[in-house]
């Protein structure tokens, strides 16, 4: 078997820690886009909301709806920009896009008025409920991500644009910082760069007199790094499960005398499924990479690369049994892989081998020594975890 438990006592924990650095009135959207990275949108999204979110955000409108569905009725931002297909459905479940050229806004209006017409014509309720009824959507600034929004010059008229519409809402103004998670000089001086961008793109939209609506452009690394850059929402995503982001580390914090020491949310678990004794010359697994140097006990584990045990982490992977450390020998499986045991282990058929997690779980490492060590971010061993893995909810 192999599990992913979830610790929600651990997440509210760091929403709890991030709320302690967060200035008065500053709202939380939190990110449970990914499936709320790989520990379950659903679950993860009402923890979020009763420890006080007040906004959700994922990247696909098929996310946004999951929630829905499940009772939520926070705004939900979408992050990626939607196809055609997908806007009907957008409208209908009030989810939040993220506009940034005109063509786009032109899109949402049609969509957003089609199906308000439809609503007035299929309902014999006070029509003036519908004409005053608006879409509300965010303005989104690039100010130096090169992935989606306006240019800051052109910021003022695509606001005056949706300002003046009859059927949008100018709800917020955001943008996205491309290097907030680096502390080199050059990255801090470019996030600096975006901030002052941002800066003038608003500006230039309130000296038209048109309102903004909410403020926000701080993912997890910057609101913590430049509280200064809070404004009216922060987007926390990678810190809620349990990880700083990049360089923006506890330790980088707590010199600027910011505390800060977020809790790993999951565990991945996988249990023995056999003890074996092999020979001396063994080989194990494909490709026969690695042999038993004399006679030695192998635990077969119930898990794979198709479980998100990522099969180039292979060499050098040590999973914790029992409160000590085991190799994993030979290549990982698609469904299963090998750890030597050593001779005289009291490893036993259905103990849990646990891969990475937070220290009650009984791990001994983390999703970053599992990142630093195959050279990626604990984004993606995270939201790697795949579908099979079933989620056990703990307090
Ligand atoms: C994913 C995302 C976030 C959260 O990023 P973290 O680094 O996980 O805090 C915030 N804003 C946007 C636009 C995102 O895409």
């Amino acid at each position: 078997m192999r599990i992913a438990e979830i610790y929600l006592g651990n997440l509210a924990h760091n929403i709890a820690q991030i709320k302690n650095n967060l200035r008065p009135g500053v709202k939380i959207c939190a990110a449970v886009k990914a499936d709320a990275y790989g520990h379950g949108a659903v679950c993860c999204a009402k923890t979020a909301v009763e420890c006080g979110a007040e906004f959700l955000s994922v990247a696909t409108v098929g996310e946004g709806i999951e929630l829905r569905k499940a009772g939520i009725t926070r705004p939900i931002l979408v992050l990626s920009l939607c196809d055609a297909s997908e806007m009907r459905a957008l409208v209908k479940h009030e989810l939040t896009p993220l506009a940034g050229d005109s063509e786009y806004v032109d899109l949402l209006e049609a969509a957003a008025k089609k199906f308000f017409a439809s609503q007035k014509n299929s309902s014999n309720k006070n029509p003036s409920d519908n004409a005053t009824r608006k879409f509300s959507v965010h303005l989104a600034v690039d100010t130096g991500m090169g992935r989606i929004g306006c240019l800051p010059h052109e910021a003022k008229d695509l606001a005056k644009k949706i300002a003046a519409s009859q059927i949008l809402s100018l709800g917020g103004i955001c943008t996205h910082f491309a290097s907030a998670d680096e502390t080199s000089a050059t990255h801090r001086v470019s996030t600096q760069r975006q901030y002052e961008k941002f800066m003038l793109a608003i500006n230039s939209i309130r000296a038209e007199k048109i309102t903004t609506g909410i403020v926000h452009c701080s993912n997890s690394a910057a609101l913590l790094d430049h509280p200064e850059w809070q404004f009216d929402m922060v987007r926390p995503g990678i810190i809620l499960y349990g990880y700083c982001a990049g360089r923006i580390t506890s330790r980088y914090l707590s010199k600027k005398g910011i505390q800060f020491e977020p809790k790993p949310v999951m565990a991945f678990v996988a249990t023995v499924s056999a003890v074996r004794t092999l020979p001396k010359g063994a080989g194990i697994s494909y490709g026969s990479t690695w042999k038993c140097e004399r006679e030695s006990k192998i635990a077969v584990l119930s898990i794979g690369y198709a479980d998100g045990l990522l099969r180039r982490a292979s060499s050098g992977l040590e999973v914790a049994i029992n409160g000590k450390k085991y190799p994993v020998r030979g290549r990982i499986c698609m469904d299963q892989c090998m750890a030597e045991i050593g001779m005289e282990s009291d490893v036993k058929r259905y103990d849990r081998a646990v891969i990475f997690g937070p220290a009650e779980s009984g791990a001994l490492c983390t999703a970053q020594d599992l990142a630093d060590a195959q050279g990626t971010i604990p984004y993606e061993i995270l939201t790697s975890v795949s579908k099979r893995v079933k989620r056990i909810y703990l307090s």
